[in-house]
């Protein structure tokens, strides 16, 4: 089968969906991006007098995502008019768009089961031969793909982009068990060519190859400075700019990931070591207290630092 991509999908428009629609409408490819609705409303939304049951509600809350993106430094746009080839839409009511998508790229929340539960609608939905990619940190890719039909497995990858999509040029793709050799070469290829991207090929292994050191260094990180009492200034100024590395460094990181998104990224990894190496990956107590609190990071206004 010869594969092209000529119209995508990306499910979930959170910090990296966002970012990834927008890098594909920067190379012209148009892309529907679909979002969960909340349960509840804002309450200036219910100020309004506004419902969920009203589509007009339901649509501003995924186009608010695109919104940001004009807003976002560095621009994760090139220009204000790549902007027309996103349509985004809700998750529940616009399944049906995907089934003239060429790639569904899944963005959703870095958990294993709801992941899987949204493949299952994916695999009901999909044309034959539709690409599946999941941007997971390091959930396994053959764990997702099990129990999904046989097209769906030969279709399924892992394709890690990094934050943000736009600038940096990693692109870490994943083959499960099942991918066919040519969907793996054509993802690859179209991730050079297309996307610009340096592909590296990881295996299917906890965190792969980028977060598994990457966390661990965070971690180390995190660890010393509480025991030695550095502070998050220090530690930042020698993690970043003063030694060539681009402006955020290892708490600015934090908080343009997201400590949520950290925090599941660290307890997969965590989940599947044991003995000393294990101990390693093992978040510190007041991250999960600063998750609790809601400072998660840029996404939310708060995190290590204040969103200016
Ligand atoms: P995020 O929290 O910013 O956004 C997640 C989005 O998923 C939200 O908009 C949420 O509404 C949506 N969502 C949650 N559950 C859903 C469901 N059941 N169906 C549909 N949508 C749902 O998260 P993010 O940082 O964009 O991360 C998304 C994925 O990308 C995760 O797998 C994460 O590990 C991975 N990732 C994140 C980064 C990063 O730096 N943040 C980098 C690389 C990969």
């Amino acid at each position: 089968m010869a594969y092209q991509i000529k119209k995508a999908a990306v499910i979930g428009s959170g910090v990296m969906g966002s970012g990834i629609a927008a890098h594909l409408a920067n190379i012209g490819i148009p892309v529907v991006l679909l979002d969960i609705v909340p349960r509840e409303l804002t309450k200036e939304e219910e100020a309004k007098g506004l419902t969920l049951d009203n589509k007009g509600v339901r649509n501003r809350i995924a186009s608010t995502a695109v919104q940001k993106l004009l807003k976002q430094k560095p621009a994760p746009l090139a220009a204000k008019k790549n902007l027309q080839l996103i349509t985004p839409g809700n998750l529940e009511d616009d399944l049906d768009r995907l089934k003239d998508v060429d790639w569904i790229i899944e963005v959703i929340v870095e958990n294993l089961e709801v992941k899987k539960s949204l493949y299952e609608k994916l695999d009901a939905v999909r044309k034959p031969g539709t690409i599946i990619t999941s941007n997971t940190s390091g959930i396994s890719i053959n764990a997702m793909a099990e129990g999904r039909s046989e097209d769906f497995g030969k279709h399924f990858l892992g394709t890690h982009f990094f934050n943000p999509p736009r600038y940096l040029k990693l692109l870490e793709v994943i083959p499960a068990n099942t991918t066919s050799p040519e969907v793996l070469e054509f993802m690859t290829r179209f991730g050079e060519d297309r996307l610009g991207k340096g592909v590296v090929i990881a295996k299917d292994t906890p965190n792969f190859i980028a977060n598994r050191i990457g966390t661990y260094g965070l971690l180390v990180a995190l660890r010393e400075m509480q025991s030695r009492g550095y502070s998050i200034g220090e530690v930042d100024s020698v993690t970043g700019p003063l030694i060539g590395r681009p402006k955020s460094a290892t708490f600015r990181t934090l908080d343009v990931v997201g400590l949520d998104t950290f925090m599941h990224v660290a307890k997969n990894v965590y989940d599947q070591t044991t003995g000393e190496e294990q101990k390693v990956f093992e978040a510190p107590a007041f991250m999960t207290k600063m998750v609790e609190n809601g400072w998660i990071g840029a996404k939310s206004g708060q995190g290590f630092f204040l969103k200016k």
